[in-house]
């Protein structure tokens, strides 16, 4: 099989069209400011009215200027002329048995994606998605098979985090005292999409999610999920300055190459050299590895072995994710007693080796089983399968 080519060459729509009112939504605060102005904002009334309505929409989460009592009525309707504050639409939403919801977005240009909620009993983590499809082709993982691609822009991103907290219910009322329990407690940038070729949109819609006057989350409640675009992870680090974790899955080379086609630009050796500089926070503040079992494929005794080797010399944990199937693929789960022996190695080599309970199922929610439904372009099984090296 001839190489697929990696690519990031993908559209991201402007934040400005050039019709109708802007969204005030996913823009940075000095973005914010400069849109204010250049609509009739006086500069020296800028700032304040950047923080005025900043606190607004996301400490608040309001929708409508008109609700916004500190401005003059004046200011209020002139900004109802020029801007909107707009996230994502609901298309649909499922909630599991298990008490996951799923829902689907609309986005601009008719695009869709999904975002998923997980409930636990100490925390409450929402999936995010950053782009529209994935340009990445990782064989084991159903967003890849997806042809149709977009990066989302940052109103979108942070849009779901807000759409999401609109569902849940959870934005605080004005004047209300402050309750320290909180349903969407962590974000995990894990759903569709490959976020480190989305950077500036994640950077600027996570920076707004941990600013401190409005959803207020701080960066350790934050996970971004790379499979390796070893470039931008020192960026992350110093310009997001999230949780990391890492879509690793294999221990050679050989078998990574088939799994997250990506090795085959960045191959494990500068991953983990990326990773080691990535600077060591707490104890707390381990890099993830995430490890997907796939029966005969990744999961024997050597491999954990050789794993553990791998993670020398990096503050890391293990999270073992049993294969989700999904039509088509050419991969199946390895067994729990398998799963086990492979998580015992590395607990017993002194590295934390959680199994992640699949959330979600009955709905399509759990990792990798995300694809937009009104997608067009379909791969074949025999694309997939060849794409695997199993052709
Ligand atoms: N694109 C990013 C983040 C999204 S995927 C990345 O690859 O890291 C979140 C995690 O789910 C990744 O570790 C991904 O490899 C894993 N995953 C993908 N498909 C899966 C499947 N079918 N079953 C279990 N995990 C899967
Ligand atoms: Fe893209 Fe991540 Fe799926 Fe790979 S695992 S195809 S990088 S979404």
């Amino acid at each position: 099989m001839a190489d697929a080519p990696i690519t990031q060459d993908v559209l991201t729509i402007p934040r400005k069209l050039p019709e109708g009112p802007i969204n005030l939504v996913g823009l940075t605060r000095v973005q914010l400011r400069e849109v204010l102005i250049a609509h009739g904002t006086p500069e020296k009334q800028a700032k304040m009215r950047v923080g005025q309505i900043w606190q607004w929409i996301y400490q608040w989460g309001v929708r409508d200027f008109d609700v916004m009592t500190n401005l003059s009525k004046a200011y209020r309707a002139e900004l109802a002329e020029r801007f909107v504050i707009e996230v994502p639409e609901v298309v649909s939403k499922q909630v599991s048995v298990d008490g996951t919801r799923k829902w689907l977005v609309r986005i601009a240009g008719g695009h869709e994606v999904e975002v998923v909620f997980i409930p636990e009993e100490d925390r409450g983590t929402l999936c995010v998605s950053s782009q529209v499809g994935c340009t990445l082709t990782c064989s084991f993982c159903h967003t890849g098979t997806q042809k149709l691609v977009r990066n989302l822009t940052s109103a979108e991103i942070v849009g779901q985090v807000m759409m999401a907290r609109d569902d849940l219910d959870e934005w605080p009322v004005p004047g209300a005292p402050k309750d320290e329990t909180r349903l969407l407690s962590n974000i995990v940038l894990m759903g569709m999409g490959e976020p480190l070729y989305n950077f500036e949109n994640v950077r600027d819609a996570m920076k707004i999610c941990m600013d401190e006057e409005g959803i207020q989350l701080s960066r350790r409640r934050i996970t971004l999920s790379t499979s390796g675009v070893v470039p931008e992870i020192e960026r992350t680090a110093n310009e997001i300055g999230c949780q990391l974790a890492v879509s690793f899955h294999a221990t050679t080379d050989e078998v990574r190459n088939k799994l997250v086609p990506i090795n085959k630009r960045w191959n494990i050796e500068a991953l983990l050299e990326a990773l080691k500089a990535y600077p060591r926070g707490r104890n707390s503040e381990r890099i993830t590895f995430e490890y997907v079992m796939l029966d005969g494929v990744n999961d024997t005794d050597a491999d954990a072995h050789r794993l553990v080797k791998l993670l020398e010399g990096i503050p890391a944990k293990v999270n073992l994710i049993p294969f989700n199937e999904w039509p088509g693929v050419p991969y199946k789960r390895s067994s729990n007693n398998r799963i086990r022996a492979f998580a015992n190695i590395i607990y017993n080599a002194g590295y934390a080796s959680p199994i992640r309970t699949p959330r979600g199922e009955d709905i399509l929610a759990a990792c990798g089983q995300l694809k937009s439904a009104t997608e067009r372009a379909r791969k074949s099984r025999k694309e997939i399968a060849a794409e695997a090296g199993l052709g």
